[in-house]
C-alpha cells in the first residue's frame, strides 16, 4: 500500500494485482462487455450500439433497470406513475431505451458475472457456467446497503434498508405492521414515506446523523434543488403522519427474544429510550459493489470522506487496467442520474480508446453535468455521514459477520492476541468475511474494530481482497465450466 495520490480525498492507494494488460487498445470487432443493466449500464450500451458496437449485457436480475428502476414481476400490473412517483418518466426512458436495444445487444439476464481472470468473464446462468472473452469490460454493478453492527440485528425481524424497499417494490410485502427505519441516508426517509404510502404507519425514524449536518449540507444539496424539495417532503410528510423522527441518535440494541420487539437507542440529548416494533429496517447510505474490479486487477484508493475503498478511475470511469471501465454507483456512489451520465462516460472513453472518433463537444458536456452532481453527492456525505464509531465501540459480543457469526471480541482477538497488522490476516485468524457475504457487509466495520484496536487508521488496514466466486455457487456449477 503506497500513500497520498492526486486527490485530497484519498490518502492511500492498493496497487493493482499484477496481471498482464494488454498494450494497443486499437482492436478491430471488439467483444465489450458490460457487467450491470441498471441505468449506468443501460446508457453505456446505447452509447456503443450508436457507434455500431453489439455489447454482451449481463445483468443477475429477471429484468433491465436495476435498482432503481427495479421492473416489476410480471403478473404485477402497477402503472410507472404508481412504481415510481415523481422518477416516473425517468423510469420509462430507461426502460424504453433498454427495450429498443434489445435486438442489437446481447442481453443476458439472470446471468451473474462471478469472476474476471486476466480477459475473461466468467459467467453463470441458470446453473450453467460459461467464459466470455472481452476486449472491453465495463462494470456497471452498482450498490447494496451499508450495514453497521448493532446488537440484536441478527433477530428475525431484521432487515436491511434496501431489503425492506424491494419487498415493497417487488412483491408488494410489508416487513412488519410497525417498522422502525433505523441508519441514516436519504434512502432512510425515502423507504418510510414509500411505507406511509403503502399503508403501513413506521413506528419510528431514527437517523444517527445529527440534525446540524443536515443543515450544514443545504448549500451543496440545493444544486438540485428539485431533489432537495423531495427529500424535505418525504420527511415532512413522515412526520405529519404523526411518526417519530430522531436525528443523532446513537443505536444501543435491537432487543427481542424470538424476533425484533423494539430498538434501545441514546437520543442526541442523551437521554436511553426505547421504541417498540415489530421489524426493523437498518441501512447506513450504500456501499460500491467493487469486487469484479478487485479480481480484474484494478488498483483502489481509500475515499476519506466516506471510509471506503473504491477502484481508482479517471472521471470517464477508466480504471487502472486497460479495457477495464468502472461507472455508476459500483464506481462511486453519486445517484441514478450520475449514473446514467457515467454509463455513457464510460462507453465513450472504452470506444475513444478503442480508436473510434467520439464527440468531444458530448464527452465535455457529460463532465459538466457529472461535476454538478457530485456536488450533490458531497451534500449527501455531509448529510448524512457514516457512524464513524458504531462499530469501533461495539461490544465484544456484538455478531460482525451474521454468516460465520464472528464477534467484535473475536476480531479484537485476533488484532491484539494474535497480532493482525491487516484485514487479511485478521480475517485468516477470525474468519471475518469468510462466509456467503464474502465481507460484503461485514468488512468495513471489521475495518474499524481493527483499526481502532491496532491504534490505526482506517486506511492503513486495508480491505478484504476479493475472492471468487463473489456470490455463492455450487461446487457443481463450477466444475461444469472446467467439463
Ligand atoms: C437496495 C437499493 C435501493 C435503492 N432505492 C433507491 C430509490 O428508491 N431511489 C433512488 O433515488 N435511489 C435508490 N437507490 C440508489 C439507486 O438505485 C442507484 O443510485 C442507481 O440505481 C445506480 O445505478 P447503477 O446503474 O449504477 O446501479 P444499479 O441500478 O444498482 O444496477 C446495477 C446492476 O448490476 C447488476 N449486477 C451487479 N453485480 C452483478 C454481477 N456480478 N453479475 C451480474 N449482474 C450484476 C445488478 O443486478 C443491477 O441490476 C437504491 C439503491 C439500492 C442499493
Amino acid at each position: 500500500m503506497t500513500s497520498v495520490v492526486n486527490d485530497s480525498r484519498v490518502v492511500s492507494r492498493t496497487p493493482a494485482r499484477d496481471l498482464p494488460v494488454s498494450g494497443a487498445r486499437v482492436i478491430s470487432n471488439p467483444c465489450v462487455i458490460i457487467v450491470g443493466a441498471g441505468p449506468a449500464g443501460t446508457r453505456a450500451a446505447e452509447t456503443l450500439v450508436a457507434a455500431g458496437l453489439r455489447p454482451i449485457v449481463i445483468d443477475e436480475g429477471q429484468f433491465s433497470g436495476g435498482q432503481i428502476y427495479r421492473r416489476q414481476p410480471t403478473n404485477f400490473t402497477r402503472r410507472h406513475e404508481a412504481l415510481y412517483g415523481a422518477d416516473a418518466g425517468k423510469a420509462r426512458a430507461l426502460h424504453d431505451t433498454f427495450d429498443a436495444l434489445r435486438d442489437r445487444i446481447d442481453y443476458r439476464p439472470q446471468t451473474l458475472a462471478w469472476t474476471v481472470s486476466e480477459d475473461r468473464l466468467h459467467i453463470v446462468t441458470n446453473g450453467i457456467a460459461s467464459v466470455l472473452r472481452f476486449d472491453v469490460l465495463i462494470l456497471a454493478t452498482g450498490a447494496t446497503d451499508r450495514l453497521a453492527p448493532v446488537a440484536g440485528w441478527t433477530l428475525p425481524g431484521c432487515y436491511s434498508l434496501g431489503g425492506a424497499q424491494i419487498a415493497l417494490k417487488a412483491q408488494a410485502c410489508s416487513i412488519g405492521a410497525r417498522p422502525v427505519f433505523l441508519g441514516t441516508g436519504p434512502l432512510l426517509y425515502l423507504v418510510a414515506y414509500q411505507y406511509l404510502k403503502a399503508g403501513v404507519i413506521p413506528a419510528a425514524v431514527l437517523d444517527t446523523a445529527p440534525f446540524t449536518a443536515q443543515l450544514k449540507a443545504l448549500p451543496d444539496l440545493a444544486v438540485r434543488p428539485g431533489i432537495l424539495a423531495r427529500g424535505l417532503m418525504f420527511r415532512m410528510r413522515v412526520w405529519a403522519a404523526g411518526v417519530l423522527i430522531e436525528n443523532g441518535v446513537v443505536p444501543i440494541a435491537i432487543d427481542g427474544t424470538e424476533e425484533v420487539a423494539g430498538v434501545r437507542y441514546r437520543a442526541a440529548d442523551g437521554a436511553e429510550r426505547r421504541v417498540a416494533c415489530d421489524a426493523v429496517g437498518m441501512g447506513f447510505h450504500l456501499r460500491s459493489e467493487t469486487q469484479l474490479a478487485d479480481l480484474a486487477g484494478c488498483a483502489f484508493v481509500f475515499d476519506v470522506e466516506t471510509g471506503q475503498w473504491r477502484p481508482e478511475a479517471d472521471n470517464d470511469g477508466r480504471t487502472t487496467r486497460a479495457g477495464v471501465y468502472v461507472a455508476g454507483d459500483g464506481a462511486r456512489v453519486l445517484g441514478a442520474d450520475a449514473a446514467e451520465v457515467a454509463g455513457n462516460l464510460s462507453a465513450l472513453a472504452a470506444l475513444a480508446d478503442l480508436g473510434i472518433e467520439v464527440n468531444m463537444t458530448e464527452v465535455a458536456r457529460l463532465r459538466k453535468r457529472m461535476s454538478q452532481l457530485n456536488r450533490f453527492r458531497r451534500g449527501l456525505a455531509t448529510a448524512f455521514p457514516w457512524p464513524a464509531r458504531l462499530a469501533a465501540t461495539s461490544a465484544d459480543e456484538v455478531i460482525v459477520c451474521r454468516c460465520e457469526a464472528i464477534t467484535a471480541g473475536d476480531i479484537r482477538d485476533a488484532a491484539i492476541a494474535k497480532e493482525a497488522p491487516e484485514l487479511n490476516r485478521a480475517k485468516a485468524l477470525s474468519r471475518i468475511g469468510m462466509g456467503r457475504c464474502q465481507g460484503r457487509f461485514c468488512g468495513s466495520a471489521a475495518a474499524e474494530i481493527l483499526a481502532e484496536a491496532r491504534g490505526v487508521s482506517l486506511a492503513d488496514v486495508g480491505r478484504l481482497r476479493g475472492q471468487p466466486p463473489i456470490k455463492p455457487l455450487s461446487m457443481g456449477t463450477i466444475k461444469s465450466q472446467d467439463a
